[in-house]
């Protein structure tokens, strides 16, 4: 019912001498137990190809309230064995990045574009990211972050529709799914280029300047 017609229905419920009307709250979705529950129901996905190579299926680990969304590419062979994102090496650095701009890993939520790890660590396939891709749309409708952080190209030119370079990606901020959304290095990236730590930094900050305005 639009607001202008609540407005009259209530005006008529006064006039024919109702005082109270008691409005039921929408129920409040506690986010947490969904991801959960949908994590539980699609741990045995066999959408593609990467289930048969697959240990652990890893959904994404965080804050289910997140104001900042960071998504990688896929899970490597630490995340494979544990079922987690971003527990390796690749991951401790992460949390160094996001601590060097005053942020835990309880604050923030990570998942990756495919939930599966692919042979050999190899970029995941069009038709991989495809099926996999409505599991990281559905965290997004409920999570709702304010802000997303995609590390690499892979999540970057798969996420925003187009082919550039990191380093076009990283000269400014985007929009996806109607959210402000930055680009860097995936933390794979800077442990076998440290020279690229300076321009990681850089990034960070802007991402931290717009985290702090929210
Ligand atoms: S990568 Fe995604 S779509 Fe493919 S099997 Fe794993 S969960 Fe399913």
């Amino acid at each position: 019912m639009q607001n202008k017609s609540i407005k009259q229905y209530l005006e008529y419920l006064h006039l024919s001498g109702i005082q109270d009307v008691f409005i039921k709250p929408k129920p409040k979705i506690n986010k947490s137990e969904l991801l959960k529950t949908l994590e539980e129901k699609y741990n045995n996905c066999s959408a593609c190809a990467l289930h048969k190579g697959r240990n652990k299926f890893c959904y994404g680990n965080g804050n289910a309230d997140a104001k900042l969304l960071i998504i990688g590419e896929a899970p490597g062979a630490d995340e494979d064995r544990k079922g987690e994102v971003f527990v390796g090496r690749s991951g401790q650095l992460l949390t160094k990045m996001l601590q060097a701009i005053n942020l835990s890993r309880d604050e923030v939520y990570i998942t990756n574009i495919v939930k599966c790890r692919p042979p050999e660590n190899r970029n995941p396939n069009p038709d991989e990211k495809r099926s996999c891709l409505p599991y990281l749309e559905e965290q997004i409708s409920i999570i709702q972050p304010e802000l997303i952080l995609m590390l690499g190209k892979v999540a970057a030119e798969t996420l925003l529709g187009v082919q550039q370079t990191l380093t076009v990606f990283r000269q400014k901020t985007h929009i996806y799914k109607g959210l402000k959304t930055f680009v860097s290095y995936h933390p794979s990236a800077l442990l076998r280029n440290p020279n690229w730590k300076k321009f990681a930094w850089i990034d960070l900050q802007n991402l931290q300047k717009e985290y702090r305005k929210n």
